[in-house]
């Protein structure tokens, strides 16, 4: 039994799973009217209960998944482990590709069930790809390739999706493990870039700052967004690197502005922090170095913390903040309002300003009654309240501008004010204002 069954979870094993996946693929081609689906299931963040938890933790969510995964399941049915935090599943003689889905929703209503571990609750979540027998398969190796393709698409949907495989409709996308892969040739290969997009105050019109976004130049000669691969990169742990050539070039490129020219000084550059890099680096060392390295003042520093990275951890969330907050760097909450902010910890986190998420901003294309207009509002003096101010983002427009000054605003950003830049148009774009 061991020979084909995983250890851990008592679950067939990837040998197993192959031959009865090449079982369906050569009834398919016999028997008119067969049809099956393969399902690439993969833990999301997975990663990140290993380390914070430890193997044990880890190996006990594994084993409640797998048996949520066969819950969910028919008797002629097959779920596997395939190795680490990836589970396959034979979906034996359905109908239709509807038939898979409504399978692959049941699952991740399942999985995402909070549990205990190690007396913290935990919130597991997966990415499910679907191969569908439609797509002519005549090996096994293909389907496994296009659900694994269709779970990778998944990912980069963001976390808990799941995605069809459909032939067209996917470019030549990378694989899971060739982005892996890519990602670290990228960091030694520093092909990362930074591109800049300017923070207006609106009373004024005129740029105060920026923020840093990163971009990945890719050998095939694409620029990718961080949405393509930051998921990805926190999901392997990648992201801890990437993270710190954000914060150094940052620096770097604050240092060189400042010796180009007096005059573009103070100017205030915005840093995105993710959460790991944000719980389980050591930012505020990695901080300190920088500051003292490029002989920056810490107060022309932001960083930008997301309002979901913040209310994970409350408590700690405070207690970094105030260490931060003693290097002279400031922080402000990203994407306000889209988390769920507890507003009673709010007053006492050492921030200086929210920024209000775009898809709020959006609403103003409504007339003036809809509930978004309320949101902002009540947003924008929440924080007038609490002595912050507040930065919309995702100003397309200048109904959107005229709104959010009228409501007191404190500052914008979006494409209205300018898209994200490269540093030399930073400097062009401070000297024509
Ligand atoms: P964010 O911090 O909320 O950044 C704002 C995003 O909105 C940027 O997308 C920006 O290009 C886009 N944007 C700006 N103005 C407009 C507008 O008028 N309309 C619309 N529709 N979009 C606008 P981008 O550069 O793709 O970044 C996406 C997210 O990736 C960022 O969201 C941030 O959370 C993350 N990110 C970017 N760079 C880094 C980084 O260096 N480190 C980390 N950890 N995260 C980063
Ligand atoms: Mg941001
Ligand atoms: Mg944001």
């Amino acid at each position: 039994m061991e020979a084909v069954h995983d250890s851990l979870t008592g679950l067939p094993n990837r040998t197993l799973f192959l031959e009865k996946t090449a079982y369906s693929v050569i009834l398919k081609q016999r028997k008119r009217g067969y049809e099956f689906a393969v399902l690439f299931v993969d833990l999301d963040r997975f990663k990140i209960v290993n380390d914070s938890l430890g193997h044990l933790a880890g190996d006990r969510l594994l084993v409640e998944i797998s048996t949520r995964l066969k819950a969910c399941l028919r008797p002629q049915d097959l779920v596997a482990r395939l190795g680490g935090d990836e589970f396959a599943i034979l979906l034996h003689d359905i109908q239709v590709v509807e038939d898979a889905i409504e399978v692959a929703e049941r699952l991740q209503a399942k999985i995402t069930t909070p549990l205990m571990l190690e007396g913290r609750e935990i919130f597991p979540s997966a990415s499910i790809g679907i191969a569908f027998s439609t797509n002519v398969y005549n090996s096994v190796e293909e389907v496994i390739k296009d659900a694994d393709t269709a779970m990778y698409q998944a990912k980069a949907n963001g976390r808990a999706k799941y995605a069809i495989f459909e032939p067209d409709s996917i470019k030549p996308s990378l694989t899971f493990l060739q982005l892996d892969s890519a990602l670290k040739r990228a960091i030694e290969r520093q092909e990362f870039r930074l591109f800049y997009q300017p923070i207006f105050k609106l009373k004024s019109q005129r740029p105060v700052g920026f923020e840093a976004l990163i971009r990945w130049a890719h050998p095939q000669g694409e620029l990718l967004g961080p949405e393509q691969f930051l998921g990805q990169a926190e999901e392997t742990g990648l992201i801890d690197s990437i993270g710190q050539w954000t914060l150094q070039e940052s620096c770097r490129q604050l240092r060189e502005w400042g010796q180009r020219s007096e005059s573009i000084l103070p100017l205030i550059l915005s840093v995105n922090i993710s959460k790991h890099q944000f719980y389980h680096s050591d930012l505020i060392n990695l901080l300190r170095n920088l500051i003292e390295q490029y002989q920056i003042s810490p107060s022309n520093l932001k960083l930008e913390i997301t309002e979901s990275t913040i209310m994970e951890d409350i408590q700690t969330a405070i207690n970094i903040a105030r260490c931060l907050r003693n290097l002279g760097v400031t922080i402000l909450i990203d994407d306000f309002g889209t988390g769920y902010s507890s507003l009673n910890h709010l007053h006492e986190l050492p921030i200086d300003a929210l920024k209000i998420d775009q898809s709020f901003i959006g609403s103003i294309d409504q007339d003036a009654s809809s509930a978004g207009f309320t949101i902002i509002q009540s947003i924008i003096g929440l924080a007038h309240n609490l002595g912050i101010e507040v930065i919309a983002e995702g100003i397309e427009c200048a109904r959107h501008m005229a709104w959010l000054k009228a409501f007191k605003c404190d500052y914008g950003q979006g494409f209205y004010f300018g898209e994200p830049m490269m540093a030399e148009q930073v400097v062009s774009l401070l000297a024509t204002n």
